[in-house]
């Protein structure tokens, strides 16, 4: 059998985290199995539905690294399909005319109410005669059109995540509107809904697997039902378990982030935040090894090994994945991942001609990093002519003997901009000999005034970028007026 999955989102807001994971776990397991994973669009909700929202869940995808390999196939050009689908059922007799007013409708749910009844189409209209119809229409009533679920059915399915599951056809709601009532007087029934558009489409698109999120268990329910009335062959279903915040509740928006954009721009890859997404419910054979490309956790992915338990959201971990990912690349890679956080920084940055200088400060704080974001913070010492002094380092300055120290380094430097680290350590040496002082002491007092801090990234290091843009020096001056 040829694996074939899908991530089917709809276009009412910007790629979701759950909706990432799922698509995570769809990608998985078509590579492991070899088979083909497919976009389709699901955007039949007019009103909610937006062309950017595709946009950028096709982008977020696609930033993610989950390529699909068919579509986006979109469900707003495949109306017809459903049409034809519709008007099958209804000429099989799975299907009839409802015409129960939102008034009707109103009362029953009121009624139930009173009565401690869940809420449920009572099937009122599934046996009209032609005479009870005719009347409707002449009435003026519009219909939608239902589909027949019988509450005495069992449906019975081998989840692939959840095990054997089993629904009573009463827990449905009663019988299902696939239709709406038609808002054009030349169709006989309005928009497909959302269970019949699915199962026509897996049918159509022979998809051998449904990954989704626990959500949609009632739906597969339902679902099951419509595979059988067209006497199609039911997929494999797998169920995965939500995302749940630190209460134990889904995931959402009031958490803060949920969108995959929000990740981006908080300083996440896209490789840790996949790595991180596919241990959020799936744990991998060897249980000590999490860091891994979406190649390599899909040769062992599978279905089997995801938790049926919700799976709690790890700030703290998900920080811990992108530094291991951070820690590990060069600074050449970092550069250009680095750049949008010191632009937007205002840090003054000639992109023209700075890119090696900016190369070894990525370098120089890459082992700082646990998100691109922390690059404003971790280099705001390293950009700029002077720099403004914290208490400590103030003190540090005015320490007696230190101006003297300070003068003498400043004059080791002479005119040079291309100091290298053996100069470096020999200015400080020979300061540290002349003035007869502890070499802890040269070095602190000199970055309190390369840097104005008592604490930050590697001094030598800081001292040859400040060298190259000559702020070494404008900066020592400076402090020898302060000191
Ligand atoms: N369109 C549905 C959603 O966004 C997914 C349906 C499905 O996977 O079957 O939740």
């Amino acid at each position: 059998m040829t694996v074939r999955v899908r991530i089917a989102p709809s276009p009412t807001g910007n790629l979701h985290i759950g909706t990432a994971r799922t698509a995570v776990f769809n990608w998985l397991f078509a590579h492991h199995c070899q088979g083909q994973f497919i976009l389709r669009v699901e955007d039949t909700d007019k009103e909610r539905s937006r062309s950017e929202y595709t946009e950028n869940i096709k982008s977020g995808l696609a930033w993610l690294g989950l390529t699909w390999d068919e579509g986006p196939f979109f469900q707003t050009q495949r109306l017809d399909l459903y049409r034809q689908a519709i008007q099958t059922l209804l000429d099989k007799g799975f299907a009839y005319r409802c015409y129960s007013t939102p008034e009707e409708l109103e009362q029953m749910r009121e009624a139930q109410k009173a009565k401690n009844q869940a809420p449920r189409y009572d099937n009122r209209h599934r046996h009209l005669t032609e005479e009870q119809r005719q009347a409707f229409e002449a009435e003026g009533r519009k219909s939608v059109i239902r589909f027949i679920i019988d509450d005495d059915r069992e449906i019975v399915w081998q989840d692939l995540i959840r095990g054997k599951v089993t629904w009573r056809g009463s827990d449905l709601g009663g019988d299902m509107v696939i239709a709406r009532v038609a808002d054009d007087p030349q169709q006989s029934f309005g928009q497909p809904l959302y269970n019949l558009a699915v199962v026509v489409d897996d049918m159509d698109m022979k998809i051998s697997h449904v990954i989704r999120g626990e959500d949609h268990i009632a739906n597969t329910a339902k679902q099951i039902l419509l595979y059988e009335a067209f006497g199609a062959t039911v997929p494999d279903f797998a169920h995965s378990p939500l995302i749940l915040n630190q209460e134990g509740r889904k995931l959402s928006k009031r958490d803060g982030v949920t969108s995959i954009d929000d990740f981006r721009q908080m300083g996440f890859l896209p490789q840790a935040l996949t790595n991180y997404m596919t241990l959020l419910g799936w744990t991998p054979p060897d249980s000590t090894e999490e860091i891994f490309a979406l190649t390599e956790a899909a040769q062992q992915f599978t279905l089997e090994r995801v938790n049926k338990a919700g799976a709690k959201f790890d700030w703290d971990k998900l920080d811990w994945i992108n530094s291991q990912y951070l820690h590990k690349m060069s600074g050449e890679e970092l550069v250009d991942l680095l750049l949008p956080y010191w632009q937007q920084a205002g840090y003054p940055i000639d992109i023209g001609s700075d890119r090696p200088w900016l190369e070894q400060m990525a370098t120089l704080i890459g082992p700082s990093l646990t998100r691109l974001s922390d690059a404003t913070k971790e280099s705001v010492l390293l950009f700029g002519e002077t720099v403004d002094y914290s208490e400590e380092a103030m003190a540090q300055i005015k320490q007696e003997g230190v101006k003297d120290i300070l003068k003498a380094v400043l004059e080791g430097i002479g005119e040079s901009s291309q100091l290298t680290e053996g100069e470096v350590k020999d200015n400080i040496k020979q300061v540290t000999k002349t003035f007869k002082v502890k070499k802890g002491l040269v070095m602190r007092s000199l970055r309190a005034g390369l840097m104005g801090e008592l604490h930050g990234p590697d001094l030598i290091q800081s001292w040859l970028l400040l060298n190259q843009k000559g702020w070494d020096k404008t900066r020592l001056i400076h402090c020898l007026d302060v000191c």
